[in-house]
């Protein structure tokens, strides 16, 4: 089978293992010393010196003001679009080839996806696209963007920034600025990807990250949303402590708040995988060339970071020919004991989101049909 160089060569990146999964965490680090600190101190919940810790360590290397650690990524980006204004009735401009969170987050806060066509290269929300539907539909007013056919605000645009690979970050900038529609990015993936340089998620008004056990660095489960502007984050950290007013003792909520912050036990193994997360990167550049020099000789295209970026490789991606193919190797591999998985279904597919207004989505048909990830752990 014309598979099988490939299985043994990730065979010798995984020595010793019988079943090779997708993604797996790695703890080499300070795990076990931060969270006997915790364990010790008796702060492991929502109140305690890692989670400041960790906020500090997150601004730092998203190279923004501030940072709001949350308990998933799923409500930091449910947290971060209620900051952005986004509520009842609105409308949220993001992609249909991402994780359901994105989607979910969107309609948590009453608002409704729509979604729009990714680039090909980058697999992420493209700018071309977006300004297409906008010529058709916006309508910029007084108070905002609106869509002429639906009467309802564009209150926000969230791109994802796929498997790690940054979408083309100016261009879509250029066009949201154009329309007056914040951008929140949904950089759940991307934790250590640049653009020209910079962190993505550093670029919109708010940046979303996960922690969850299949991501580049994990804590269990958490998240975190980063800004440039304190203001946003003071209000995020409001939001997500139940929206109590300041006092020594008494309690007072001004709003409807969340509980989302992140306990400290959490925030103990995020800062002790935050130290890692430039070997794990490195590490796993270093897999990918590996893939790709393999990949050359075999016809099959290994997905590489798109020009002026420098991606995580979160998840490593190949793209077969067509979606026969992509069934062949898919049953291949898993029925080898080696983990692969296709892109998810795109969301106009799902019951809860089919309703949505979704543009022609050629390039996500046409990577739904052919992108698959391989394993991709640092080793
Ligand atoms: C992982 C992920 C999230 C959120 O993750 P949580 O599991 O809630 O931490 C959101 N968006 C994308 C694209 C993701 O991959």
């Amino acid at each position: 089978m014309k598979y099988q160089g490939t299985i043994d060569l990730i065979r010798t990146f995984y020595p010793g293992q019988d079943f090779i999964p997708l993604h797996e965490p790695r703890f080499r680090g300070n795990e076990k010393k931060y969270l006997a600190d915790t364990i010790d101190s008796t702060y492991v919940s929502s109140v305690g010196a890692y989670v400041g810790q960790f906020e500090r360590m997150m601004s730092d290397l998203s190279e923004t003001s501030a940072a709001v650690a949350t308990v998933n990524g799923t409500s930091a980006l449910q947290v971060g679009l209620r900051l952005l204004g986004v509520g009842a009735g609105d409308e949220v401009i993001t992609q249909a080839l991402t994780f359901v969170a994105t989607a979910n987050a969107i309609v948590y806060n009453g608002a409704a996806p729509v979604f729009i066509d990714v680039d090909l290269d980058t697999m992420g929300l493209s700018p071309v696209a977006v300004s297409e539907f906008l010529e058709e539909f916006g309508e910029l007013r007084a108070e905002g963007c609106y869509n002429k056919k639906t009467g309802k605000r564009i209150a926000a645009c969230m791109p994802m920034h796929t498997f790690g690979f940054p979408v083309h970050l100016d261009e879509l900038l250029r066009v949201c600025e154009t329309w007056a529609i914040p951008v929140i990015e949904d950089a759940a993936e991307a934790l250590g990807s640049k653009y020209k340089g910079k962190p993505a998620g550093s670029f919109g008004k708010l940046g979303a990250f996960s922690f969850n056990g299949n991501k580049i660095v994990t804590c269990g489960g958490g998240g975190a949303l980063v800004t440039n502007e304190p203001q946003l984050a003071e209000r995020g950290r409001y939001l997500t402590t139940t929206a109590k007013r300041q006092h020594p003792y008494e309690f007072y909520h001004d709003e409807l708040g969340y509980n989302f912050r992140m306990p400290n036990l959490n925030a103990a193994l995020a800062c002790a995988q935050l130290e890692q997360l430039q070997s794990f990167v490195a590490e796993k550049r270093l897999l990918a060339e590996a893939y790709q020099a393999h990949f050359k000789s075999t016809g099959i295209n290994f997905r590489t970071e798109p020009e002026g970026t420098r991606a995580n490789y979160w998840l490593m991606t190949v793209e077969l020919d067509n979606r026969q193919d992509r069934d062949l190797f898919l049953h291949y591999f898993n029925a080898h004991q080696v983990m692969v998985r296709p892109i998810w279904a795109l969301m106009f597919r799902l019951p809860m989101f089919a309703k949505c207004y979704a543009d022609s989505q050629k390039n996500a048909r046409y990577l739904e049909d052919r992108i698959v990830n391989i394993p991709s752990s640092v080793r």
